[in-house]
Formats: structure tokens, sequence, C-alpha cells
């Protein structure tokens, strides 16, 4: 896998940078190591170099969201890290187990998507506001029903899983690039997504890390300007 280091606390890693780009992420903190996604198909070797280079644990696994080109890595960490928590957003739980129902509050547009079988079970459910080492999470539903996005609160770098995209050009999650069309493809509410995508932006983060592309830094008025063809896209 690609990896990229961006300043003192992420490491990106890269699975198909160029056919079909995949990240997950390795956050650092004083106890150890967080991974963020897992791509489709284990990136254990590469986290077990890492964990070896940096002499830090892997302590924690954190989900964005229950599609198989995030969470279809997490049996091949576990096995080879059988202690590291694996967490969700409790509201994509369900959905990693199978159940696609909606609830009655929820816009009714079908859940879409790529999903594995998975044999496992999340140790932990995450709610808004809860933390995963410095991690806050931040609720980002649209793409699917439970997706959330996790805020560096040491330097408000944010993972934002498919909430965004950049390989194609930066997008709001459902709108549709056509070079990369996969993640709009995937998404399960579009204005919803659009709303996450305008409380995703109001956090003023300092990089915005995504599932697929590029990270951006400063990403402010790229933000913006995705959040404004979103919009004009919805209508
Ligand atoms: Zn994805």
């Amino acid at each position: 896998m690609k990896t990229t280091r961006h300043g003192a606390n992420l490491i990106q890693l890269t699975k198909w940078p160029v056919a079909f780009p995949m990240n997950c992420y390795l956050v650092l903190e004083e106890d150890g190591l967080t991974l963020v996604d897992s791509t489709m198909s284990s990136p254990a070797d590469d986290v077990a170099a890492l964990v070896k280079q940096l002499g830090k644990e892997l302590r924690r696994l954190a989900l964005t969201h229950a599609h198989g080109d995030h969470v279809g890595g997490v049996a091949g960490v576990r096995q080879r890290f059988p202690d590291v928590e694996v967490s969700i957003g409790e509201r994509d739980a369900p959905i990693l187990a199978g159940d696609k129902a909606l609830l009655p509050n929820e816009p009714q547009t079908e859940v879409r998507g790529y999903f594995v079988k998975v044999d496992w079970k999340p140790d932990r459910l995450l709610k808004p506001g809860d933390r995963v080492g410095s991690l806050e999470v931040i609720a980002s539903p649209g793409h699917t029903p439970g997706h959330i996005a996790f805020l560096d609160i040491r330097d408000r770098a944010l993972i934002a899983g498919d909430a965004f995209q950049t390989r194609a050009g930066i997008a709001v999650s459902g709108v549709l690039r056509p070079l990369f069309p996969f993640p709009a493809m995937a998404t399960w509410n579009k204005q919803t997504a659009l709303a996450s995508a305008v409380a995703l932006r109001a956090l003023g983060p300092s990089l915005l890390a995504v599932g697929h592309g590029d990270a951006l830094s400063e990403p402010g008025a790229a933000m913006d300007q995705a959040i404004e063809t979103a919009r004009r896209a919805f209508r």
C-alpha cells in the first residue's frame, strides 16, 4: 500500500492508488495506534510493518460506515491483532449485520452500495460526541444512514470517510463524478449527505481525509465549492 504522512498524527494507507483508490488511516496516539477503516482486503501486513517501525501497538479499529470497501479488511486485522477494539456507528451496526431496514424517521430511500458478509461483531457502538482516542465521533449520515466521521481534536484533521470524495475532483457524497462514480452510486440519501457536508465544513477542519482520493489541507474553500455544486445538482 502507498503510505502518505499528514502532520504529526496521521498516516494515510492507500490500496490500489491508481486503479481504485481506497484509503484507511493510522492515527498516532500516546497509548498506541488507531486504524480508521480497513479497505476491501486486509491491510494487516502494512499495518504490522508500521506498528514495528513506530514502536506502537495497534489498539483500536474504528469504521466510518458499513460498506464492504471500508470493512472488508477487518477480519484480517482482527486475526493479526486479536486485542484490537473494533467500533462502528450504532446506526450502521445493523446494516453491517445485513439488516438494511430503515427507521420510521429516516428518508425512505434505498440503502445502496457494496456489502460483504462479516463473521465478526463490533466491540463498541459509537454515538456522536463519543471519543476514540483523540478522535471525536461526528454524525455524517447520507452516504449510509449511520455514516460517521472522525475529528482529531488535537489538530482538527477530519477523517470524513465517504461523506466527501476527492478522487476525480472533490465532491459531496451523491454528486456523480464520471471518472470515479462509485461513491455517488452507493449513496443512500443525497439531501441528508448534503446537510452532513455542511455540518462537516462548519467544523473548520485543517485537513480533509477521505475514503477515496488524496487528502486536502486547508480544505475550507474546496468544501464550500463542493457544497455549492451539490446544492445545484440535488435541486
Ligand atoms: Zn467507500
